[in-house]
């Protein structure tokens, strides 16, 4: 029996400051399959982006685990956190996960050389994604929609068998929405294990499984 692409034990996160404590996650579990696209959906601050981040070892969770593939990437080194993030986790989130001064073909590029997964070959990436003629463009130059497709080039870039996506669709127009919901859907038909936060009833729409989050807990 092969391990799950991504499970989460018991996870709890708190941070402190001064004398405030916010307990963003308070014991939340969730195991996602290869091939399955899981909606994490709730109120504002219930502690969607922070699970993302413990997700994707961008935060260290203050209590549980998280496992890659059956190895682990909670409490442990940034460097190796880092390397597992490489190898398997594609990322996409609602701010831009675009590096400035590179152009949108050098910004999948440089994902790919960091990644060890099958590099896609970027221009059918690009034409995929319709901006194949915006390969030169620097981020700043691209409109909304095209920077939402670009932002997901990278993100399937080096073919994840994990992607995580924090409202990916927050602020598309609603053909961007159908494009970018169809592209996550045919990644986890292939394979991966896609997990999407957001509010968008078109988002839970598309999913195999909604967890629901309220007050850092998997509301029952
Ligand atoms: P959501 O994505 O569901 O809106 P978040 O995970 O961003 O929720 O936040 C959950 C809670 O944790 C909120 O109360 C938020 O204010 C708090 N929080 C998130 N990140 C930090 C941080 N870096 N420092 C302190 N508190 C944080
Ligand atoms: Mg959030």
């Amino acid at each position: 029996m092969s391990a799950p692409a991504l499970a989460a034990h018991d996870l709890y996160k708190f941070y402190r400051a001064a004398d405030e404590e916010t307990r963003a996650l308070r014991g939340v579990s969730l195991t996602v399959d290869g091939g399955e696209l899981v909606a994490v959906t709730g109120p504002s601050g219930s502690g969607k982006s922070t699970l993302l981040a413990c997700l994707a070892g961008l935060e260290e969770p203050t209590g549980g685990d998280v496992l890659l593939h059956g190895r682990r990437i909670s409490h442990r080194a940034e460097t190796d956190r880092a390397r597992l993030r490489a190898r398997h986790v594609g990322m996409l989130w609602q701010s831009s996960n675009l590096v400035a001064h590179l152009s949108v073909r050098d910004n999948v590029r440089l994902v790919q050389t960091l990644g060890p997964g099958e590099p896609r070959p970027v221009e059918a990436l690009l034409e995929s994604l319709g901006i194949d003629h915006r390969a030169t463009a620097l981020p700043h130059e691209l409109s909304g929609g095209e920077a939402a497709r670009a932002g997901l080039a990278v993100a399937l870039a080096s073919s994840p068998s994990i992607l995580l996506a924090d409202e990916p669709t927050g602020e598309l127009d609603s053909d961007s929405e159908a494009l970018v919901l169809h592209l996550l859907r045919e990644l986890a038909r292939s394979g991966s294990a896609v997990v999407v936060v957001s509010h968008s009833p078109s988002v839970a729409a598309i999913a195999d499984r909604v967890v629901p989050l309220a007050d850092g807990r998997v509301a029952a």
